[in-house]
C-alpha cells in the first residue's frame, strides 16, 4: 500500500522527454515516514511469523500480479523515465525473475540446518537459522525503478521483512503501484508501503531507530549522507552505489560480438545505467577493426521518445550538465569525437558519442558520466586493459571479450569489482541465483542470490547440550580435565601438514 497523508504537501513527477506532469505525489515528512514504520512493525510480526511456506505462496502470487500488470507497470516506467517502453518490459521481466527465485529459495537458503558441532563440542546438537530483521527501509534509484529496487524488495520480504520503500523522486509512481500490487495479493498487513518524496523522505528513513536495515542504491555521494545517519543508530546498510566500468577487448575477441554488447552496455538507457561501460580499454592488434564496428554501429542510434527511438532522453535534468562537461573536458584534454561531439547534447537527448584519446585522468575516464557516451583506449595486452580497468576509485562490474577462454577468466577474476560478464553484456544481471553488488565507491553488501537473502536475514546459532562431558567452563574443573583436553587437542591439531 501507498501511505497517504494530509498537509505535508506534493510533488510532480515529469515525463522527462515532453515536461508534461505525469502525477502528483505526496512528500512524506518524518511524521509519516514514522507513521509507516509504525505499521510496518505491525506487518513484519505477521509476516515473519507466517512461515516459508506462506511466504512463498504470496510472493508468487505477487510475482503473478506483477506480471499480469506488466503493461500497465512498463507504460508508468516509459512516462516517469523516458527510456523505450520494450526496455520498461526487459525491466520488470527481470524483476519477476528475482521475486520467483527469492519466493522459492527462501526456506533453503536461510531455513534451519544442523551444523556439524565437529570433536570437541561432540555433546552438543548445532542448529543455524537466519531470522528476519524486522522492517528494511529500501531507498532506490530512478534508472531501474523496479529491477533495482525488486532486488533488495524481493529479497527482504521473501527473508521474512516488512519493507518500507522510497522510490526516487523521478519515479515515484512506479514506487506506489509496486506496493499497490503486494497490497492486492497481501491484504492482511501492509509488508510493502512506499512513501514518496525527496532526499529529505529517504533521510527520515535512514535517520529513524525503527528501522533495522537500508538498502539503499544511488550515487556513492548520498550513500555517505545515509551511512552518516545510520551511524547513530548502528543501523546496518547495504550500499549499490555508482559504477565507471570497463569492457576489455582482447587480440582475439569476436569483435561484431565485442561492438555490439559494448554498444548495448554503453547506450542503452541512455547509458543511464550503474553497470554500463564508461570505458573500453582493447589489445592493439584489434583496437582499429574495434573501433570501427563499433562507430558505424553507434551512428546507427537516435534517441527519442517514439516508438522506434532506440533509447530515451536524459531522466535527471541535472545530468546533462555533467554530461556536457565530460565530454567537453575531454576534446579540450585532446581527446578525438569519433563519433558525436560536444553538439550531441541536445536536451533533453543526447546522441550517441565515441571517444578516443581522452587522458587516464580526464573526467570522462575517472568519474561516472551516466550519459550515452564511453572512451575507447588502446593497450598493449590484457594485462594493461586489467590495470587501467582498475584504475577508479569505482568497481561495481566489467566485460572481458576473448577468444581465451583462460585468459578471459583470468582477467574477469583480476577486475576489481563485484560482477564480470565473459562475451556478452551482464550476464549475471538475469541469473537471479548470482550475488550484484560492488566495491570501493560502488558500494558493499549484495543483493540478488543467496547471499542477497542473507543480506536481510540475522544468523542465529543454538546449541543444545545432550550430555555432559569435562568441567572445563565450570569452576569445578580440574587440572585432570585441563589435562585430556589438551592431549586431545595436541591430537587433532598439533601434526604436520604435508602436501
Ligand atoms: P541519488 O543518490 O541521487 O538518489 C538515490 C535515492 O536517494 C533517491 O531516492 C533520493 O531521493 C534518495 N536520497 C537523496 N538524498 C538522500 C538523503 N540525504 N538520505 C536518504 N535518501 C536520500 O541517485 P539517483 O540519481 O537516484 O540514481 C543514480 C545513481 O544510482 C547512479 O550513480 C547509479 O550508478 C546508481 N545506481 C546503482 C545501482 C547499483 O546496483 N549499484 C543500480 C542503479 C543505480
Amino acid at each position: 500500500m501507498s501511505v497517504t497523508v494530509e498537509g505535508a504537501g506534493t510533488f510532480a513527477s515529469l515525463n522527462p522527454a515532453t515536461g508534461e506532469v505525469v502525477a502528483e505525489h505526496p512528500v512524506h515528512d518524518d511524521a509519516a515516514v514514522a507513521a509507516a514504520l509504525g505499521r510496518a512493525r505491525e506487518a513484519a510480526h505477521w509476516w515473519g511469523a507466517l512461515g516459508w511456506k506462506e511466504r512463498r505462496v504470496r510472493l508468487l502470487n505477487v510475482k503473478g500480479s506483477l506480471t499480469r500488470n506488466l503493461g500497465r507497470m512498463a507504460e508508468l516506467v516509459h512516462q516517469e523515465t523516458g527510456k523505450p517502453l520494450k526496455d520498461a518490459q526487459l525491466e520488470i521481466i527481470m524483476a519477476v525473475a528475482h521475486l520467483d527465485w527469492a519466493a522459492r529459495n527462501a526456506a533453503k537458503v536461510l531455513g534451519p540446518r544442523s551444523v556439524r558441532p565437529g570433536l570437541m563440542a561432540l555433546n552438543q546438537r548445532c542448529l543455524l537459522e537466519y531470522r528476519p530483521l524486522g522492517v528494511v527501509g529500501v531507498i532506490g534509484p530512478w534508472n531501474y525503478p523496479v529491477l533495482t529496487p525488486m532486488g533488495s524488495i524481493a529479497y527482504a520480504l521473501a527473508a521474512g521483512n516488512a519493507v518500507v520503500f522510497k522510490p526516487s523522486e523521478y519515479t515515484p509512481g512506479v514506487g506506489e503501484l509496486l506496493a499497490g500490487i503486494v497490497a492486492g495479493v497481501v491484504p492482511e498487513h501492509p509488508v510493502l508501503q512506499t512513501v514518496t518524496g525527496r532526499g529529505p523522505t529517504g533521510a527520515a528513513l535512514a535517520a529513524s531507530p525503527a528501522v533495522d536495515k537500508i538498502a539503499f542504491t544511488g550515487s556513492a555521494r548520498t550513500a555517505r549522507r545515509v551511512m552518516a545517519a545510520c551511524a547513530a543508530n548502528l543501523t546496518p546498510i547495504v550500499a549499490e552505489c555508482s559504477g565507471k566500468d570497463a569492457c576489455l577487448v582482447d587480440a582475439d575477441a569476436d569483435l561484431d560480438a565485442a561492438a555490439d554488447a559494448v554498444l548495448w552496455g554503453a547506450m542503452s538507457n541512455a547509458g543511464q545505467t550503474c553497470i554500463g561501460v564508461e570505458r573500453v580499454y582493447v589489445v592493439d592488434e584489434a583496437y582499429e577493426a574495434f573501433l570501427g564496428k563499433l562507430a558505424d554501429r553507434a551512428r546507427g542510434l537516435r534517441p527519442g521518445f517514439d516508438r522506434e527511438a532506440d533509447y530515451g532522453p536524459i531522466t535527471m535534468p541535472a545530468q546533462l550538465d555533467v554530461i556536457e562537461r565530460h565530454i567537453g573536458d575531454a576534446l579540450e584534454r585532446g581527446g578525438e569525437a569519433v563519433v558525436g561531439g560536444a553538439a550531441s547534447v541536445r536536451r533533453p537527448y543526447v546522441d550517441p558519442v565515441v571517444l578516443t584519446g581522452v587522458p587516464d585522468d580526464a573526467a570522462a575516464v575517472r568519474e561516472e558520466t551516466f550519459g550515452p557516451t564511453v572512451t575507447v583506449h588502446r593497450v598493449k595486452d590484457l594485462d594493461e586493459a586489467v590495470e587501467k580497468a582498475n584504475a577508479t576509485g569505482y568497481g561495481l562490474a566489467g566485460t572481458v571479450f576473448s577468444g581465451s577462454r583462460s585468459r578471459a577468466l583470468d582477467a574477469a577474476r583480476r577486475i576489481r569489482s563485484g560482477m564480470t560478464s565473459i562475451n556478452s553484456f551482464a550476464s549475471f544481471v538475469q541469473v537471479a541465483a548470482l550475488p550484484f553488488g560492488g566495491v570501493g565507491e560502488s558500494g558493499f553488501g549484495r543483493v540478488h542470490g543467496a547471499d542477497g537473502l542473507r543480506e536481510f536475514a540475522r544468523p542465529k546459532a543454538i546449541t543444545r547440550q545432550r550430555f555432559a562431558t569435562g568441567n572445563l567452563t565450570s569452576f569445578a574443573g580440574t587440572d585432570k580435565d585441563m589435562a585430556r583436553v589438551l592431549g586431545l587437542v595436541t591430537l587433532l591439531h598439533g601434526r604436520r601438514h604435508r602436501r
